[in-house]
């Protein structure tokens, strides 16, 4: 991969997000990481974040986003909201309105302070789990709308876009992660690392990704 330049990706110490930051240790010469605290149920992930960012030896950026909460509580942030998909056509109770808008405005902002041109998003299409501001038109009007109002040519990069779970997992293992990407990062929503609860619809998705990624490794051997 050509190496270019400096990038921000927008990091949640999650096993998307740390993907990521492997795809772009690769690509770019320079990389730091943005967390956005906004009062997630578990302060583990910020933890973990930072965790992993030492580990890697980037610059780790947090930034207070609670006013998220204070906008729209949702099941992510607050305890008495139970976390459930979707069902008919219905969003997600973790969905926040309006988060990918806000995070990748405010990363792209840190881009520009920090001398960064590329930012970073694990943003996937698909399985978006009905969230719309995943989706790869939301993000290029995004990138659009950022360089209008800013007069730059950041490039938003979404290297997870078209990738199912399990060409996630993929990726990770051609990037030499898949290990550590397993047991160090923290995906579940309820707050265990690695292979985490088991039962949440997070764990669920992550965990099925993985055996069929696995799955598939053994037969092409
Ligand atoms: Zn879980």
């Amino acid at each position: 991969m050509e190496k270019n330049n400096k990038a921000v990706v927008v990091f949640s110490g999650g096993q998307d997000s740390t993907t990521c930051l492997f795809w772009a240790m690769k690509k770019f010469d320079e990389v730091e990481v943005v967390t956005f605290d906004y009062n997630q149920r578990h302060k583990e992930e910020i933890e973990v974040a930072r965790e992993i960012a030492g580990e890697m030896d980037v610059r780790h950026h947090v930034l207070d986003m609670s006013l998220l909460n204070q906008l729209a509580p949702n099941a992510l942030t607050r305890n008495d909201i139970e976390v459930k998909d979707g069902e008919d056509g219905e969003l997600p109770s973790t969905f926040v309105p309006g988060r990918n808008l806000l995070f990748l405005s405010f990363a792209t902002i840190l881009a520009r302070q920090i001398g960064a041109k590329h930012v970073v998003t694990g943003v996937c299409e698909t399985d978006f789990s009905g969230y719309p501001d995943c989706r790869d038109i939301f993000i290029k009007s995004l990138n659009v709308t950022l360089n209008l109002s800013m007069e730059d040519d950041f490039v938003v990069h979404t290297p997870l876009m078209w990738l199912d779970k399990a060409q996630t997992w993929e990726m990770a293992d051609q990037l030499d992660a898949f290990n550590y990407v397993r047991e160090k990062t923290l995906t579940c929503y309820n707050g265990i690392r690695g292979d985490g609860c088991g039962e949440c619809p997070a764990c669920q998705l992550r965990r099925n990704g993985l055996e069929t990624y696995v799955a598939q490794k053994e037969v092409n051997q």
